[in-house]
């Protein structure tokens, strides 16, 4: 639908634009209406309303999101966990089987152990960079196969490409959460993959102002996921649409800003003596930095280290850093500073911790488009 858009700059700006424009409308309005006039001579007519996901602002919307993976479709939907959730629900039936990364997102996993396995639906644990181990989990009942682009709080990178072949050679559907990637970074259709994820309440809209979630892929697919949203409900207001769409539009420069600055904090962290390890795909110290550069189009903007002191310097560094806003969430302008087992990991048990690498004293960063030696002083103050 977008071909003449050959860049994704360009996309970014104009894909999605109504032809010809509301009025003349040079940014489309908001269309705060939760129903639309017709008539019986309209009786073909789609019937919109905003539950619906077909608002003028929503119908922008999926086709900027579509065009920025090079996919057939797209949806948006109240928030990742919502994009998450019902595509899980419309790709797995009771009796289903599906493997999944070992290191998810704490929503997800939550949602899989806990609703999911009340619904009948199984799973088993797969490692990202051990493709030989992949199919010995499967399973006659095995239908899809949930990854993530990039983990977190660690940092890792999955061997992608092998898991899009692997998928399509076992039948299985591709689903993956590119939400730490975002669409500059990494289009997972591209590499095969039949549904991306995203939480646009991160990169996507990058303002830390709303939440929004989106699932961009096969419109075979996205057709199923918009009949379940309908009766499920968790549908995108216009007010949001209308915010993601405007906060697309820096999407590009925010992301490699963002690329930029993640590296040089990154390489300021590791030369430190009092850091003890730096999880950061663009450093070569990286164990999956040579995938990351074959498959990413940049490093991304987070970062996570551990101090030598452990946990008490780790909190020390917390109570003194200034600039950076100790918060939960990523992907906006501004850095944020985080302590996983305070936030995202903190349901886990002293033993899932240690054996998913995540210790007390991890601090994740979410790089921001301040000027990074701003953020690099502030680090070092902090690291005294
Ligand atoms: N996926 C990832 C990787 C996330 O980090 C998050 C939230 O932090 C989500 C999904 C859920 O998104 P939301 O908070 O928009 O529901």
């Amino acid at each position: 639908m977008t071909e003449k858009f050959q860049n994704i700059e360009t996309k970014i700006i104009h894909a999605g634009d109504p032809k010809p424009t509301f009025k003349g409308a040079v940014s489309i309005p908001i269309f705060q209406s939760s129903t639309f006039e017709y008539r019986d001579k309209d009786k073909d007519r789609e019937v919109k309303y905003i539950r619906l996901s077909n608002t003028p602002n929503h119908t922008a919307l999926h086709k900027k999101l579509a065009a920025l993976e090079n996919a057939e479709s797209s949806l948006v939907t109240a928030s990742g966990m919502a994009a998450i959730a019902t595509t899980l629900i419309t790709a797995l039936s009771p009796g289903d089987h599906f493997l999944a990364l070992d290191c998810l997102y704490g929503g997800t996993k939550g949602f899989i152990t806990n609703l999911l396995s009340e619904l009948k639906v199984s799973h088993s644990l797969i490692s990202g960079n051990q493709p030989e181990t992949w199919k010995s989990q499967c399973k006659s009942n095995t239908r899809v196969i949930y990854v993530e682009t990039i983990t977190n709080p660690l940092l890792q990178v999955p061997d992608l490409e092998s898991l899009a072949d692997f998928a399509r050679d076992n039948n299985l559907i591709s689903i993956i959460d590119n939400t730490f990637a975002s669409p500059v970074n990494f289009r997972p259709p591209e590499f095969g993959f039949d549904l991306s994820l995203h939480s646009c309440t991160k990169y996507l809209n990058g303002h830390s102002d709303i939440v929004g979630g989106a699932v961009i892929g096969k419109s075979e697919w996205i057709d199923k996921i918009r009949q379940n949203l309908k009766q499920l409900g968790g549908s995108m207001d216009p007010h949001v649409c209308f915010l993601l769409y405007r906060g697309i539009k820096t999407l590009a420069l925010r992301v490699r800003a963002q690329n930029k600055n993640a590296l040089k904090i990154a390489q300021f962290l590791e030369s430190h003596h009092q850091v003890k390890k730096v999880n950061y795909p663009g450093l070569q110290s990286h164990p999956q930095h040579d995938t990351a550069r074959h498959i990413l189009d940049g490093f991304g903007g987070m970062i996570s280290f551990e101090l030598k002191g452990g946990l008490k310097a780790a909190q020390k560094f917390m109570d003194r850093v200034q600039l950076a806003f100790i918060a939960p969430s990523l992907g906006g302008v501004e850095t944020l500073l985080t302590r996983p087992v305070m936030t995202s990991h903190r349901g886990l048990s002293p033993e899932e911790k240690a054996r998913s690498g995540i210790s007390d004293s991890l601090i994740r960063v979410s790089v921001g488009i301040e000027n990074p030696d701003d953020i690099i002083a502030d680090f070092n103050q902090s690291l005294h």
